[in-house]
């Protein structure tokens, strides 16, 4: 996977994603990030790449002939490289945008190149945007003063959805937001803190019995904290409540011989 973000903050983007989990998958060619300065694009003999907006109003916009020419010079090169630049998509990442999820993080990561566009100030010209982009993406109902945290928001969500970047390939699929459930409670050494026991299934060696487990917390714990996803999930998982209720049915049924 290749990322490209058009930027007038390039450092930001460089600095913030290259340590940890990211870093290490940059710096063994999983995926690869380039940031691109919008500046290094204008016209203009002073550097400017913003402008007042027609019509008057508050804040400076984003003009369109240095954003257009940066992301030409992306796609040009993608070309070059042998891929299909033209034809990349184009996030332009703003609050106006879908809301980034989970299922779009493992959509994007199966995408060869993605090209992010970061906005500043007020925006950018609406006629550059038409031309180029084809994915508009907000991280939240909040304005930022920058597209360059929610484009480096979007790119590690994504990256983790790539193969081979996390190192545990289940990992990714048994996390929060997978087939609608949050994720279960997680516990490790020591057995005992301030008198909090780890749960002693976790312990047992039995895998079914923990995976058991680890399913009935994290059906508690998505229809506690997000109703919303909760409904969802038991709209699609009906043969769970069905399977369970048999199980239970069961269970009493040996109590009771166990009794007579
Ligand atoms: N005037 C714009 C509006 O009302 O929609 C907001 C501009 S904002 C101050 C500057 C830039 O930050 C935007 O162009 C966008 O790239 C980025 N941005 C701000 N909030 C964002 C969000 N919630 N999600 C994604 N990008 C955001």
């Amino acid at each position: 996977m290749h990322f490209h973000v058009l930027t007038l903050f390039p450092e930001m983007i460089m600095q913030g994603l290259d340590t940890s989990i990211i870093g290490r998958a940059i710096a063994k060619g999983i995926i690869s990030l380039e940031a691109v300065n919008i500046r290094d694009y204008t016209t203009n003999k002073h550097g400017k790449v913003d402008d007042y907006p027609y019509g008057g109003g508050a804040g400076m916009l984003m003009q369109a002939q240095p954003v257009y020419d940066t992301w030409k010079a992306v796609s040009d090169q993608i070309d070059a490289q042998g891929r299909e630049g033209k034809k990349t998509r184009v996030i332009y990442v703003t609050p106006q945008g879908q809301t980034f999820n989970q299922s779009m993080a493992k959509e994007y990561a199966k995408e060869e190149d993605l090209i992010f566009l970061c906005g500043h100030y007020e925006g950018i010209d609406e006629r550059v945007l038409e031309e180029i982009v084809t994915d508009y993406v907000s991280i939240g109902d909040y304005v930022l003063t920058g597209g360059e945290l929610p484009a480096m928001v979007m790119i590690d969500a994504i990256s983790r959805m790539v193969p081979e970047v996390l190192g545990n390939e289940d990992s990714g699929e048994t996390e929060s937001f997978s087939n609608y459930l949050l994720e279960y409670p997680q516990y490790s050494r020591p057995e005992v803190f301030r008198g909090k026991e780890v749960p002693k299934v976790l312990l047992s060696g039995d895998h079914k019995k923990v995976d058991e487990w680890r399913l009935e917390q994290s059906i508690e714990r998505t229809r506690k904290q997000r109703s919303d996803l909760y409904e969802k999930w038991e709209k699609e998982n009906q043969d769970y409540f069905i399977k369970k209720a048999k199980r239970e049915a069961r269970k009493r049924k040996k109590a009771c011989k166990s009794q007579v």
